[in-house]
């Protein structure tokens, strides 16, 4: 072989002896097959194995894996965001005609999706109030076909009544998802509950560090993970490795990270109240709706919580949030940093509520020093008072 030859194909060397705690990052568009044969026949292979760089290389394999195994599932597919891990769900069950169920919290993006993309094409969706439990049956009409949940809801932290509502899915022979990204599988576990979808944002928590954007789903059902491949695959959607390697790297963390964020949350949450400077929406303070079933269906708290403030407070705000040092002003959560974002649901909203017209602050809790977290909320909630 002459030497552009030789540049261009790598030798092998003896891995026999290597061992690592990473999981190395196979980077890969071309799969190469051993022989016509293997070439031949690479459309029968399996899921889990490689026929092409978008369904997966052994590093993608490795984090579906761990997340299967987080879950209690069967498998896991991994999606370019959450938001993408969301229309795969509702593209993979619902067809012409279908109508889906969606609650009046859910992250906004996605009845974004069902009003512009869903019904142009004949889809039908409705939304529900969070807290409707078993009187869901109400709602089902005989096209229904998916019912999403999210829980806590985006922004108002409603926690559903989960297995109620999967019990009357699974009576009625229709399929159920949930968001489960505020708690990720650490602190509820869905599929245990009989949700068919779990899916998860990785881009917050398990990627833990505000620099990717991915999303997952996993199924206890082989054929609902199939039919999530086929939509995937001729959509065209797959993941970069290297993205995957940060998740794979969060993940080890994540646990230590859920925890502390959890606890600090929680002192930060009960002290607002208890200071009564707005309503403090939080699964695990008891005046939150739905705590109920955060206190019988999770193990635990993330590190994310709302506080509603006084109308009179707005025109202070900006003022206050320009003069925070420690927290950040943004939205994508989850991360080592802590953040505060205004926001409005009003919009979003069919069901009125009171707090809808007012401005909600949502605050993430990071890793910085505690001490340093309240000094600057204290002075943040002073300018505001
Ligand atoms: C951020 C978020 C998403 C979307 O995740 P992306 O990766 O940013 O698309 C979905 N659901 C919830 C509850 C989120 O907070």
């Amino acid at each position: 072989m002459r030497d552009p030859t030789k540049s261009v194909h790598h030798p092998i060397a003896d891995e026999s002896e290597y061992a690592s705690l990473s999981v190395p990052t196979h980077r890969a568009s071309t799969i190469v097959f051993t022989d016509a044969q293997s070439y031949a026949s690479r459309g029968q292979r399996d899921l889990d194995s490689y026929s092409y760089g978008l369904h997966g290389t052994p590093t993608q394999r490795v984090l579906e894996a761990q997340l299967t195994a987080l879950e209690g599932g069967a498998k896991t597919v991994l999606l370019p965001s959450g938001q993408a891990a969301i229309a795969v769900i509702f593209l993979t069950v619902l067809g012409p005609d279908d109508h889906v169920l969606i609650p009046d919290t859910a992250y906004p993006p996605v009845p974004g999706f069902c009003r512009g993309f869903l019904e142009p094409r004949g889809i039908e969706w409705s939304v529900y109030a969070p807290g409707i439990g078993p009187e869901i049956e109400n709602l089902i009409r005989p096209e229904t076909k998916l019912i999403w949940t999210e829980s806590p809801g985006s922004t108002t932290m409603e926690v559903e009544d989960i297995p109620a509502i999967a019990k009357v899915a699974k009576a009625r022979g229709i399929l159920s998802g949930i968001d489960n990204t505020w708690a990720t599988p650490l602190l509820f576990k869905p599929l245990a509950h009989g949700i068919d979808f779990s899916m998860q944002a990785l881009t917050k928590y398990p990627g833990g560090h505000s620099d990717l954007l991915m999303g997952s789903v996993t199924v206890a059902d082989l054929d609902l993970r199939r039919r999530l491949r086929d939509t995937m695959r001729m959509l065209g959607l797959g993941v970069a490795p290297d993205a995957v390697s940060l998740v794979l790297r969060g993940l080890e963390t994540m646990a230590v990270r859920l925890a502390h964020v959890g606890r600090v949350a929680t002192e930060i949450a009960w002290d607002l109240e208890a200071r009564g400077i707005g309503e403090v929406l939080f699964p695990a303070l008891p005046s939150s709706p739905g705590h109920e079933f955060w206190a019988r269906d999770f193990s635990g708290s993330s590190g994310l919580f709302s506080v509603v403030l006084p109308d009179a407070a707005n025109a202070r705000l900006d003022v206050a949030l320009d003069g925070l040092k420690v927290f950040s002003i943004g939205a994508s959560w989850g991360g080592t940093h802590s953040l505060i974002a205004p926001m409005s649901v009003e919009n979003a909203r069919q069901n009125a509520h009171p707090r809808n017209t007012r401005t909600i602050l949502r605050v993430n809790i990071g890793l910085e020093d505690p001490e340093d977290l309240r000094a600057d909320l204290n002075g943040f909630f002073e300018k505001l008072a």
